[in-house]
């Protein structure tokens, strides 16, 4: 059965009780894996059982105590070897493998472009393949569980991880999660689509309650996750430390049962965050596995629980069922048949994925007279600020990893909750030196930016200057508004007033404001590159690479834009002792509630609703030639098609991302495909999409169904969520949907 067959019911199917028009087994048949988890789980004592359900962090273990071959990583959950189940090494994250202050000592590993690069592709067989990339390099260091799959939708670009994620839109994120889950277990390991769910803001992330009607989430960040399940099919799910609806994340039967099991069919682990576990009965509601243990107020999945098994307050069969889906996903996955030695890694060819990502990661905002490409003759470039003689790689926290090369600079925080585990670093190949192998014969220089008249100066006499523009953001923490950090706004308004052909390069983990835009005329959204973004950019600023790279985020002009002009808690006073006692290691405010007054309308949906202009919009990304797209054909009935053709007008090769949105009445405009055609000049394609029928639905909470009412939609293909460039309409047929 196709998917969009066993997922879909029609209205006639409906009269006849859709259950049985779809011919569903009264029993799903197991599959190979379920089966050896069952027959595991028959041989295993219970003292075993509980072993698989608690985790440890090889930090805490002394060296002399840690088993042979245990990697430093995040997690631990021993083995059993009298049953040949391996031990589960777990290790962030989506971005590389990640090496949190330095636990192991001077281990490096290939750095990727953020997520929100790696979302600016579009382009899932690259998310796979980093997936792969970073996958193989866990497995040569000894890990077999990947927590690499974050797919919180951005919601605010102050929210402080959103550079771990992959954009604004369900379909989008759900489709490259996927494709990275996919890319990760290819290699005969676990990974993990986290944070389920509604974890979108670092401020309360462990004490905030989401209150969110069910069919706004339903259609917006529990689509990217269902998405991203059915497609990556990751052995486990991460619970997030936050509440949703008063009820934590890890203990909410809604979400772990109800939805995640249930309705999405999730055969999988979940897996808790690190200190997000608050009590034993967090089992019952689909918990199965407490991760680092010690980090939370008790020791729920081992300690705790054995006096509840004892007196029966927890049946013994919660246990079972949590085994038997650890147990499953090991099988799936191949875990015990992967072997976890060390191996001898190819950092040359990993760090060409991460360049290849960097490449079409990184977005081209604007152009004015075709500033860039710059010409092989430009005789001057004077480099300004942004550490671009050291290189900005990433982001901080959890999903930090030590580049190749290791960092050339390091920075302690001072203060403030990621202080103890994130940092800011430099390292990768830094700009100046990448613009200088490229550019031979030019004289390029760097100004550290410091001093903005000094900058100023420097920048007059140079046919060319390019300002580096950060912002840093960090796990455990938000953004207070949208500028850059310290003094740069200025930086560039003093420079752009000084030399007219000047161009800013960002690297921001998150959509930043420019006060600065109408003086200059050519901005890139660089983000953080990774280890090979000096590269990608000097590529693109010689134009060796035409920039491909669409924004998966809307940038708004001014915070007023915002559903929420004031960050949800970020007013609030820190938190008290009692507030970290009771809602943990991570608790960096007061309790509060976050309401998303846009609902299911997150990022470029709550501007169509609002009417309101953005500064750049989501979807949006210049090349060095152009497209046209003609021959519009859209077809209805029980989903959306659009057919057209775009072709190269220009002189360069180039990769287009032509974008489709549907609105239907009463709705705001919503993705529903893309293709990414690389284009000879003259030469024509033809893109077909064809929409998930779930994106024309609602999602009726009562009916607990997604409903497609009949009717008349609007077809576009455009540029981005704002440029719309041919228009078409249809008509859709009634049906409902399993959730
Ligand atoms: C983060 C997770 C991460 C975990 C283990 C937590 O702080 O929220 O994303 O996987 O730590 O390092």
């Amino acid at each position: 059965m196709t998917p969009a067959a066993r997922l879909s019911c029609s209205a006639a199917m409906i009269a006849l009780g859709c259950a049985g028009a779809e011919a569903k087994p009264a029993r799903t048949p197991l599959d190979a894996a379920e089966a050896r988890a069952e027959q595991t789980v028959a041989q295993m004592t219970q003292e075993e059982k509980i072993q698989l359900l608690h985790g440890t962090m090889a930090v805490f273990i002394p060296s002399a105590k840690r088993a042979p071959g245990m990697p430093v990583g995040a997690g631990v959950i021993a083995g059993i070897e009298r049953l040949g189940i391996p031990p589960q090494y777990a290790t962030d994250a989506s971005l590389g493998v990640s090496n949190i202050m330095d636990m192991r000592k001077g281990d490096v590993a290939t750095a990727l472009p953020s997520g929100l690069s790696l979302a600016a592709t579009w382009n899932p067989a690259l998310l796979r393949e980093g997936g792969r990339m970073i996958g193989s390099e866990a497995v040569a260091k000894g890990f077999n569980v990947m927590l690499a799959g974050g797919v919180n939708l951005v919601r605010d670009p102050r929210a402080g991880r959103n550079f771990e994620y992959l954009g604004e839109d369900p379909l989008l994120g759900g489709v490259l999660v996927g494709a990275q889950i996919e890319g990760v277990q290819s290699n005969g390991i676990i990974a993990t689509i986290k944070h389920f769910a509604l974890n979108n803001q670092e401020i309360g992330r462990s004490s905030a309650s989401v209150e969110m009607d069910e069919a706004a989430m339903r259609e917006s960040d529990l689509l990217a996750f269902q998405i991203g399940i059915e497609r990556g099919k990751p052995g486990s799910v991460m619970c997030s430390y936050n509440k949703v609806g008063g009820t934590y994340a890890c203990e909410n039967r809604f979400l772990l049962t109800d939805v995640l099991r249930r309705d999405w069919g999730f055969k999988g682990y979940v897996m808790s965050d690190w200190g997000a576990v608050h009590s034993t009965e967090a089992l019952l509601a689909g918990l199965d596995q407490q991760s680092g243990e010690m980090i939370d107020r008790k020791r729920w999945f081992s300690t705790e629980l054995k006096p509840k098994l004892a007196d029966g307050s927890i049946p013994l069969s919660a246990v079972d069922t949590a085994a038997k889906r650890i147990l499953w996903a090991i099988y799936a996955n191949g875990l015990d048949r992967t072997a976890i030695t060390p191996k001898p890694i190819d950092y040359a060819a990993n760090g060409e994925v991460a360049l290849q990502a960097a490449r079409e990661g990184t977005v081209l905002l604007r152009n004015e007279g075709n500033l860039l490409p710059l010409s092989g003759s430009v005789r001057s470039i004077v480099l300004i600020g942004g550490k671009a003689d050291l290189g900005v790689l990433s982001g901080g926290g959890s999903s930090q990893v030590v580049p190749v090369g290791g960092f050339r600079a390091v920075e302690k925080l001072e203060s403030g909750p990621a202080a103890v585990f994130a940092r800011r670093a430099w390292g990768g190949t830094p700009p100046l030196d990448a613009l200088r192998s490229t550019f031979g014969n030019a004289q390029i220089t760097f100004v550290d930016g410091s001093d903005a008249q000094a900058a100023a100066e420097a920048a007059k006499g140079a046919d060319v200057a390019i300002v580096f523009a950060t912002k840093f953001a960090t796990e455990a923490e938000d953004q207070r508004d949208l500028s850059l950090d310290g003094q740069q706004d200025a930086l560039i308004d003093a420079v752009a007033g000084a030399n007219p052909r000047t161009v800013v390069v960002l690297e921001t983990g998150n959509a930043v404001a420019m006060p600065w835009l109408d003086k200059v005329p050519a901005v890139l959204a660089a983000w953080y590159p990774g280890q090979r973004g000096g590269d990608a950019i000097a590529q693109i600023i010689a134009g060796t690479t035409n920039p491909s790279g669409r924004l998966p985020v809307t940038f708004p002009a001014s915070v007023r834009q915002l559903p929420n002009p004031v960050l949800p808690g970020s007013d609030l006073p820190p938190p008290s002792k009692e507030d970290k006692i009771t809602y943990g290691v991570n608790t960096n405010s007061p309790p509060f509630t976050i309401t998303y007054p846009e609902g299911s309308d997150a990022g470029y949906r709550w501007f169509d609703r609002k009417a309101e202009k953005p500064l750049f919009a989501f979807g949006h990304g210049l090349s060095y030639t152009s497209f046209r797209y003609s021959a519009l054909k859209a077809k209805g009935g029980r989903t959306v098609s659009a057919s057209f053709t775009v072709t190269n007008t220009g002189t360069r090769e180039g990769a287009d991302v032509p974008q489709v949105y549907v609105t239907l009445p009463g709705k705001a405009r919503r993705l529903i495909g893309w293709d990414k055609p690389v284009l000879k000049p003259g030469e024509s394609r033809t893109v077909t999409i064809e929409a998930d029928p779930r994106l024309l639905a609602s999602f009726d909470a009562a009916l607990g169904r997604w409903v497609v009412k009949p009717g008349k939609v609007k077809i576009e293909v455009a540029r981005s969520a704002s440029d719309p460039v041919l228009t078409g309409q249809v008509q859709l047929a009634a049906q409902t949907i399993r959730p």
